[in-house]
């Protein structure tokens, strides 16, 4: 398939936030909400936990494999989002969003959705989901009950570098109490598609 991004006329939405501010809470509804919408599936090499489906959440890949498709340059954007841990957005799977004619959503890290951005720049709207406090992730990662106590306190430490980009995305969105924060994330997604973006 012919790699021709920097050609699309296409809009993409970009969600990121630290891990457990809600992003994955967010994009789902969306996604439901708008069938226009259709998700970037990322490869990790996290292990998958017990509700995840291989290549419908992630496709879950060995560190050799991601290597191996970091050197073919399957990725337009990946990260070593914790050490030792892998993520990126193939660009495969941008092209068969947009295959299907529809707006890719992302669920990326800080530093991934900079890069989107730099990318695809007017084209991609990135949007940050804010805690109402680290101390509301934290509990919100234990109450999810899908990593262990090591895991969460990495991630945990991560928050406040995360939070620190802030001021990188296009628009803020503050995920207190839950259904304040859908129904913002629809207004700001309506807002989005009713805008004209020059190609
Ligand atoms: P992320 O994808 O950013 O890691 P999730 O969407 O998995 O975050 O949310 C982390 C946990 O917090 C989940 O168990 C989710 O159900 C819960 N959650 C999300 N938003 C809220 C909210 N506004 N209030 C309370 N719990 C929430
Ligand atoms: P989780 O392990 O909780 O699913 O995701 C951990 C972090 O990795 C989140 O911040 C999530 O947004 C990010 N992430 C998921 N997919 C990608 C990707 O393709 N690229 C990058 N850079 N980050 C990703």
């Amino acid at each position: 398939m012919p790699y021709n991004l920097d050609k699309t006329e296409h809009k993409m939405i970009a969600v990121t936030a630290p891990s457990g501010a809600g992003k994955t809470t967010i994009v789902k509804s969306l996604m439901q909400y708008f069938p226009q919408m259709a998700f970037s599936i990322s490869a990790t090499t996290r292990p998958k936990r017990p509700h995840e489906v291989d290549g419908k959440d992630y496709f879950f890949l060995s560190q050799t494999e991601f290597k191996k498709r970091v050197e073919l340059g399957e990725f337009v954007e990946w990260e070593e989002v914790y050490p030792n841990v892998f993520y990126g957005t193939l660009k495969s799977e941008i092209l068969r969003v947009q295959a299907l004619g529809k707006v890719v959503i992302f669920d990326i890290d800080v530093k991934g959705a900079v890069n989107l951005k730099r990318e695809f720049r007017e084209k991609c709207l990135t949007i940050f989901i804010k805690p109402p406090s680290i101390d509301t992730l934290r509990k919100r990662l234990e109450n999810r009950h899908t990593e262990d106590d090591k895991t969460i306190q990495k991630r945990v430490d991560k928050a406040a570098f995360e939070l620190s980009y802030e001021n990188n995305f296009d628009i803020t969105l503050v995920n207190d109490v839950l259904e304040k924060a859908l129904i913002n994330s629809k207004n700001i997604v309506n807002s989005f598609f009713s805008l004209k973006i020059p190609i």
